[in-house]
């Protein structure tokens, strides 16, 4: 194993899965943090919409409900989602400096986290969409719960209800970040790197996927087309630079 093949093996199986948690941990904990407040406009609302409760509401009030609760969750949402994508942006600019350093290597140019995001698209999606995608699918959860139990209404339960569905989002946020990071790395590292070549490294072991497993040890020029990472969910795949000789 070459030592740019080492480094960047300890980078992928330390530093990746790292970063991406201690982001995914921090996202998931500001959604916590509006528990308190998500409680409260199910409350609000409940009082102020479904003075009947939902069973003998018309479909007409079940429907005006359901809309302000959707945009209510949102608007509650909303800052930690506009948050996500400037938090990886930062997270991938710090890493291209640890990645220098680790290889041993003074960075050729200056690394933008935010051309990354912006130049990027991980499964045909830019991690603006990925945050925004993510951003409803947790709403929705959070507007779903909430309206299975409406007619045995009690804040404690309302209140549990909400917990549950925030805790439920745990595995979409730590997917979110793990791809941002190893799309992430994966450009900072092509940055540090220009007119290499690129072997293809998947993490062989008894979860390697057969696409990634197909492609493990192949070698791309700099500008021949290659897979973009990360393929697929957790992915685990990396390119080694390999010096054109
Ligand atoms: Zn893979």
């Amino acid at each position: 194993m070459t030592e740019l093949e080492q480094k960047t093996q300890e980078q992928q199986e330390i530093i990746v899965p790292g970063l991406a948690k201690l982001l995914a941990d921090d996202w998931q904990q500001e959604l916590e943090s509006r528990h308190g407040e998500l409680v409260a406009l199910l409350a609000t609302l409940t009082a102020s919409l479904l003075p009947q409760g939902w069973r003998k509401a018309s479909p007409a009030q079940r429907a005006a409900f359901l809309d302000e609760h959707r945009a209510g969750v949102k608007r509650i949402l909303a800052p930690m989602f506009e948050g996500i994508v400037p938090a990886a942006e930062k997270a991938v600019e710090q890493l291209h400096g640890f990645m220098g350093n680790h290889y041993g290597i003074t960075p050729p140019a200056p690394f933008s986290g935010s051309t990354w995001a912006k130049s990027t698209l991980i499964a045909e999606h830019s991690p603006q969409e990925w945050a925004a995608k993510q951003a409803d699918t947790v709403s929705e959860r959070i507007v779903r719960a909430s309206r299975s139990r409406l007619d045995e209404d009690t804040l404690p339960r309302n209140s549990k209800l909400v917990k549950d569905a925030i805790a439920a989002s745990e595995e979409g946020i730590n997917l979110m970040a793990q791809a941002f990071i190893v799309s992430g790395v994966d450009a900072a590292r092509q940055s540090l790197f220009p007119g290499f070549a690129w072997k293809y490294r998947a993490k062989m072991d008894g979860y390697t996927c057969g696409t990634c497993e197909a492609t493990h040890g192949q070698i791309f020029q700099d500008n021949q087309p290659r897979p973009s990472l990360p393929r697929h969910p957790r992915c685990r795949c990396a390119y080694v630079p390999v010096p054109v000789v």
